[in-house]
């Protein structure tokens, strides 16, 4: 048994602000709460917070990659880097995501990740489950991703993804394609969370694959249908459909270059931290030093010093090499969010999201012992803690 004591615990929806401890035993949490209530016993092996914050790992439910490796390369090995990257970072499960891509090579990395998923090593982040992003997109709202791959699934196609339901956490896709709404009522049938994203459709689209089983929207502002004027009438779009509807959640990339911090006080304030997820977006170069590097067949370049990726043109951001650990300081220190609610966003939330709120994303009582031990000043994890034993290096 470890006691993880000496901190300020973050569940994160209860502040247990002193003389707190987190019981971990063969990988779970066996209790919480203040050493009087609950008790050190006798033998348990002590791991010291220094006066830092205890909060769960992080959960990130949409990103590529890390450490040089994305989750679409195909192999059981690259999921492996992004997984280890990815826990020194301090986020401690997510969805592997791939790209667009020939939908050969997207079942090659389906079941690479499906390979990894049951199968975690202890210096590895857990891979809850497929995040399918692309090719089911508009070609309106391509983003950093091929055009010319763009394109809904043919009959076969779509029974081998319904095939993939029980690894297939989550689809990304635009609910105005063709036959996208009957894929909304299957995948969601099976379990599957369905996301609206790369989309161009109108509010009322949006509502209708609502009542198909749409309920996420996919980072917010990025590929996505504003607000436009079709004669005279101005008409909303996804973004507008994601703020207000409350049947929705959303997730926003707060990595402090994709949005502004105007932006990201609006999504805050209008969806709270019960609807909102934080989310990374990486991609391989996460944690990596600049040069060029892959996005699913762009180039995307990393400058000396810079924070996120753009294109050779220097036109456009190719790519996030963010992690949840910046995105949570950028929330508290730069949008003003308190640091309980931007703990929420990058945890309890996102694993709502999905439906794995029974096993990750929350310090309690059986749920997998996964924890950080954040610097109070910076906000960055110090020590990390997964399935209850501790990273050797933390690298946010
Ligand atoms: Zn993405």
């Amino acid at each position: 048994m470890r006691a993880v004591l000496n901190g300020a615990i973050y569940t994160p929806t209860r502040i247990i602000p002193r003389e707190g401890v987190v019981l971990v035993e063969d990988g779970v949490i066996v209790d919480v709460g203040t050493v009087d209530q609950v008790g050190v016993p006798e033998g348990a092996e002590r791991v010291d917070a220094g006066g830092g914050i205890i909060c769960p790992g992080y959960v990130d439910i949409h990103v590529h990659g890390g450490g040089g490796a994305d989750a679409a390369d195909g192999t059981p090995e690259a999921v492996r880097m992004a997984a280890c990257r990815l826990a020194r970072a301090g986020t401690t499960s997510f969805l592997p995501t791939t790209a667009t891509a020939p939908f050969a090579e997207i079942w090659e990395a389906f079941d690479a990740i499906a390979a990894v998923m049951g199968d975690r090593r202890p210096e590895e982040a857990r891979a809850l489950g497929i995040h399918m992003e692309g090719p089911l997109f508009s070609l309106q709202q391509v983003g950093a991703h091929n055009a010319s791959l763009l394109r809904m699934p043919d009959a076969e196609e779509r029974e081998r993804l319904l095939s993939y339901s029980g690894s297939l956490a989550r689809v990304t896709l635009a609910p105005e394609r063709e036959g996208a709404m009957d894929l909304i009522r299957d995948l969601s049938a099976r379990g599957v969370l369905v996301s609206g994203g790369h989309s161009d459709a109108l509010y009322a689209e949006v509502c209708a694959a609502m009542e198909a089983g749409l309920r996420h929207i996919t980072h917010l502002w990025s590929s996505m249908s504003l607000m436009r004027r079709i004669g005279p009438k101005r008409h909303s779009g996804m973004l507008e459909a994601a703020l207000v509807e409350d049947g929705l959640t959303a997730e926003m990339i707060a990595d402090g270059y994709h949005l502004p911090t105007s932006l990201m006080k609006i999504a805050y304030r209008m969806k709270g931290p019960e609807k909102l997820a934080l989310v990374s977006d990486a991609m391989r170069a996460s944690g990596m030093g600049p040069g060029e590097y892959d996005l699913a067949g762009i180039v995307a370049v990393v400058e000396e010093g810079a924070g996120v990726a753009v294109t050779r043109d220097r036109k456009a951001f190719a790519g996030s090499i963010s992690t949840m650990a910046r995105c949570v300081r950028e929330v508290v220190q730069v949008v003003g969010v308190s640091l309980v609610d931007a703990l929420r966003m990058a945890t309890e939330t996102p694993a709502r999201i999905v439906g794995v709120e029974d096993r990750v994303g929350r310090l309690a009582r059986g749920l997998a012992a996964d924890l950080l031990i954040l610097d109070p000043l910076t906000l960055l994890p110090r020590q990390v803690i997964v399935g209850g034993e501790l990273l050797d290096g933390v690298a946010p």
